[in-house]
């Protein structure tokens, strides 16, 4: 499996640390109003990582960080008159519900920074002890000179950086010993919340914490580090400043950037106000549209967001779910029976199609390619499946087509109106209403399931259920 490494710039075979394992971390989202569909994008790139690397059988570590302490909330909280706890409380809620929605599986850990502070601020001290960093005024920062590498993610040239910076330095900042040098810890302002640290009360800057939490819950070196791309630099040059310099070893082995999603192409972004929200696309579509757009693009391509490619993105969609819906109704009429020899023949060889969805996936995780190749599954299943099968050959072919369409967390079954679960519930509160001698009650979940199509039986073995 190759992976591009923003760091060589290359396509570099992929080898974990740990034989069988992947430690990964992905900067998440500045909680301060509801998630764009851009920020969707490494949600959604990354949640797919993860999913074919599980697939592939490796056991994923995976961390993600909420960054609830920041100007912008601090901002919004003023501005509502509420404390920025409030806001970023709300919005990792909202966000959390939009990743449900998008089918993204909540990490391993979701850090907050907040929580990690006394983390941060042993490993200031620890860089500053180890002449790193340095204090001026109650603001810590780094000397990026002192970090020989400082530049190599970014492959930027230092001096034309140095010499722009010198003449963008805002007062207050020329206390700085090169104008490369970023803050680690920032000073207390009215109306801000602080921590107590060394070097007075204050707040941690925002890249310490990616490092912080990156360290606690995956350890000093991880194998996977990602974001989108505008994180390259200099957020991820700074972690890796930060990381490096204080553990003394590499700190990411793979570095991996989605480009952006852009709108009439120029990047979605909040302080361009050209954005939708994720929770404004969920009202018109699906959010397995959306999904499915944003795979059926490289995700190191930019990704341009329009009303045609959604409607063009739930046309393909629906062919697929189509083809699963068609198996489905096939299996509940088919034959009981083993499969014969053409099926097995015919089965086989649509382990074709698998192989091309992997060796796209194992090309740097070309999901462009993987949708192709599960149309070509698709195709192959409508012309290979009719109502003379036997089941047991319809349930493999859509076990196949619903295991490619999971390791891209396309939901491909249609809803039912009620889970299993949810009829197996109201069936145990109907047992418990007959005991209680609430009959009323018996009788109402009854009619209430029988308009939902489920039909129950009392037998003698208990109730049994099935849909009308
Ligand atoms: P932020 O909340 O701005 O820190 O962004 C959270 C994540 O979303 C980061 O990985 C960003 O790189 C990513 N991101 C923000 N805007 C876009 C966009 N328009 N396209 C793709 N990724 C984005
Ligand atoms: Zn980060």
């Amino acid at each position: 499996m190759k992976i591009y490494n923003t760091l060589s710039k290359k396509k570099e075979e992929f080898v974990p640390l740990e034989e069988g394992k992947v430690k990964m971390y992905v900067c998440g989202p500045t909680v301060y109003n509801f998630i764009h569909i851009g920020n969707a994008r490494p949600m959604i790139v990354f949640d797919t990582v993860r999913r074919y690397l599980e697939y592939k059988g490796y056991d994923v570590n995976y961390v993600s960080n909420f960054t609830d302490v920041d100007d912008k909330i601090i901002k919004k909280a003023n501005e509502e008159g509420v404390t920025a706890q409030e806001i970023s409380e709300r919005y990792i809620a909202e966000c959390k519900k939009d990743m449900e929605m998008m089918n993204v599986k909540p990490a391993t850990t979701h850090p907050l920074a907040t929580q990690e502070i006394p983390g941060m601020i042993e490993m200031i001290q620890e860089l500053i002890d180890k002449g790193y960093a340095y204090e001026v005024n109650g603001t810590v920062y780094f000397r990026t000179r002192k970090f020989g590498p400082y530049g190599k993610l970014s492959h930027k040239n230092l001096d034309d950086l140095r010499s722009g910076n010198r003449s963008l330095l805002v007062s207050g900042e020329d206390e700085k010993e090169d104008p490369l040098d970023f803050v680690l810890w920032k000073p207390k302002k009215e109306g801000e919340p602080a921590w107590q640290s060394p070097w007075g009360e204050g707040r941690p800057g925002w890249h310490i914490e990616c490092s912080v939490m990156s360290k606690k819950y995956l350890g000093a070196q991880i194998d996977i580090h990602a974001g989108g791309e505008d994180l390259v630099f200099p957020h991820h040059e700074n972690e890796i400043a930060q990381s490096e310099a204080c553990n003394g070893r590499e700190f990411a082995k793979y570095w991996m950037h989605n480009a952006f999603l852009n709108i009439d192409n120029k990047k979605m972004s909040k302080s361009l106000g050209n954005f939708f929200t994720v929770r404004e696309i969920s009202e018109k579509y699906d959010l397995q549209v959306l999904r499915f757009f944003m795979l059926n693009a490289h995700y190191r391509s930019p990704l341009n967001f329009s009303a045609e490619l959604m409607q063009s993105s739930k046309s393909s969609l629906d062919r697929i779910v189509t083809a699963a819906d068609n198996l489905k109704h096939l299996m509940e009429n088919a034959k009981d029976q083993g499969m014969t020899e053409s099926e097995v023949a015919h089965y086989d060889a649509s382990e074709e199609y698998v192989k091309k969805f992997e060796e796209a996936m194992d090309d740097d995780f070309n999901t462009a390619d993987a949708i192709s190749a599960i149309f070509e599954l698709v195709k192959y299943l409508n012309t290979h499946t009719d109502a003379d099968n036997s089941r047991e050959y319809l349930k493999k072919c859509l076990e196949r087509l619903k295991t490619l369409c999971d390791i891209l967390g396309l939901v491909i079954e249609k809803k039912e109106d009620l889970l299993d679960a949810d009829v197996e519930a109201l069936i145990a509160e109907r047992q418990q209403a007959r005991k209680e001698k609430n009959f009323a009650r018996a009788d109402e979940i009854r009619a209430e399931l029988l308009e939902k199509g489920i039909i129950l039986e009392d037998t003698r073995e208990g109730v049994k259920w099935r849909r009308a």
